[in-house]
C-alpha cells in the first residue's frame, strides 16, 4: 500500500495571499480544497507537492449567493452544500439534482465544485451541465481577477487554463427562467460516470416550440464540450425536434472524440448518446427535477 509523503499545509487569509504562496512555492505547491483527488494522486505518486495551500479557510469561498439573475457559487463549496442549498434548488434545480448524484455522500461532503472543475477528471459531471447553462468562472490572483466562460477553463483531460498563481474563486451560473428547460442525465455502472449529457432549451410556449438549444456531452470523451453542430436541429416545433433527435445524436457523437476505455467502446458510447439525448429531452420537458423548491433533504 502506498503512503503519502510529508507535506506542509498553509492557511492563507485571502485569495491574494494564496496566490502569493503559489508563486512562492512554485512547482512544489498546490491548492488544496477537499483533497479527494489531490491526496489520492499524491498517494499514488502521480502528483507530488511539499506545500498545500488550504482554500477552505479563506472567508467567502464557501458562500452561495444570488445577484442580477445569476447564482454565484464559491469555489470551495462542497457538492453536498450545493445539493442542499435552498438557493440553488430554487434558482437552478437541475444543478442541485446533478450535485446530489456526484460520487457518494462521503466524497460529496468533502469534494468541492472548484476542485472538480480544476482537476478536470474526464469522468466528471458538473462541467457538462455548466456548459449548457452558460456558466462563467471567476479567476483571481495577487495581480487581479478575470471572468471567463466555463469552456475556456477546460483545457483537456486533467488540464485547465489557470495561469501560475491563479485560483478559481467563483462559479457564476445564470438562474433558470420560466421559458427555460434544462436537464442533465448520466449513465454509470462503475465508480465514475460512463456518460453525462446536459441539455438546455428555450421555449416560449411551455414546450411546444424551441427557439434556442444548447447540448453538451462528457465522460465519453477526454473533456466535456458543447455540440454546437447539433443545436440547430434541436430548435423548431416539438414534433420536428423529436424526429431529428437521432440525427442530432449522431452529430454530437461525431464531434465528441469518443474514446474506447474501461467504460466501453466508442461505438457503445455513440449508442448511449442516442438513448440519453432522447431521455434528457423528455426529462427537460417534464421538468421533473428531484429538487422542487423548498423540498427538505
Ligand atoms: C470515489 C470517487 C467517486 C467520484 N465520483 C464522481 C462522480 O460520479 N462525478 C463527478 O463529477 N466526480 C466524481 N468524483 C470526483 C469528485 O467530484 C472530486 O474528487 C472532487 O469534486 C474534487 O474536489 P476537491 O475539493 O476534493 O479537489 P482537490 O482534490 O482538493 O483538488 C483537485 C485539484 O484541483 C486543484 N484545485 C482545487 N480547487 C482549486 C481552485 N479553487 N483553484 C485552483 N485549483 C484548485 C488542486 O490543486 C488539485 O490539483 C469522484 C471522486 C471519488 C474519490
Amino acid at each position: 500500500m502506498t503512503t503519502l509523503s510529508r507535506f506542509e499545509i498553509h492557511q492563507p487569509q485571502s485569495v491574494a495571499e494564496a496566490s502569493q504562496m503559489l508563486g512562492h512555492y512554485g512547482d512544489d505547491g498546490a491548492i488544496y480544497a477537499g483533497g479527494t483527488e489531490l491526496l489520492l494522486a499524491m498517494r499514488h505518486r502521480a502528483l507530488s507537492y511539499s506545500h498545500l495551500i488550504d482554500l477552505k479557510v479563506i472567508p467567502g469561498l464557501n458562500a452561495i449567493e444570488t445577484r442580477d439573475g445569476v447564482i454565484e457559487i464559491g469555489a470551495a463549496c462542497t457538492h453536498r452544500a450545493i445539493e442542499r442549498s435552498a438557493l440553488v434548488r430554487e434558482k437552478q434545480p437541475g444543478l442541485a439534482e446533478l450535485e446530489s448524484q456526484v460520487a457518494n455522500i462521503r466524497v460529496r461532503a468533502t469534494g468541492t465544485l472548484g476542485g472538480n472543475l480544476c482537476f478536470a477528471e474526464p469522468h466528471s459531471d458538473p462541467a457538462t451541465m455548466l456548459l449548457v447553462l452558460d456558466a462563467k468562472v471567476r479567476i483571481e490572483s495577487a495581480g487581479g481577477a478575470r471572468e471567463i466562460p466555463i469552456d475556456k477553463l477546460i483545457a483537456g483531460a486533467y488540464a485547465n487554463h489557470l495561469a501560475p498563481g491563479e485560483v478559481l474563486t467563483r462559479i457564476i451560473v445564470p438562474s433558470a427562467k420560466p421559458n427555460h428547460r434544462a436537464a442533465y442525465m448520466k449513465f454509470q455502472i462503475h465508480e465514475r460516470p460512463t456518460l453525462g449529457l446536459g441539455l438546455w432549451l428555450e421555449t416560449p410556449d411551455r414546450g411546444r416550440t424551441f427557439t434556442a438549444a444548447r447540448v453538451a456531452v462528457g465522460c465519453v470523451c477526454p473533456f466535456p464540450s458543447r455540440a454546437s453542430a447539433a443545436e440547430e436541429l434541436l430548435t423548431g416545433s416539438r414534433a420536428e425536434v423529436e424526429k431529428r433527435l437521432p440525427e442530432a445524436a449522431a452529430l454530437i457523437a461525431d464531434g465528441a472524440e469518443l474514446i474506447d476505455d474501461h467504460e466501453g467502446s466508442a461505438e457503445y458510447k455513440r449508442h448511449l448518446i442516442g438513448v440519453f439525448l432522447r431521455r434528457t429531452f423528455l426529462k427537460a420537458l417534464a421538468g421533473d427535477s428531484l429538487f422542487k423548491p423548498g423540498r427538505e433533504i
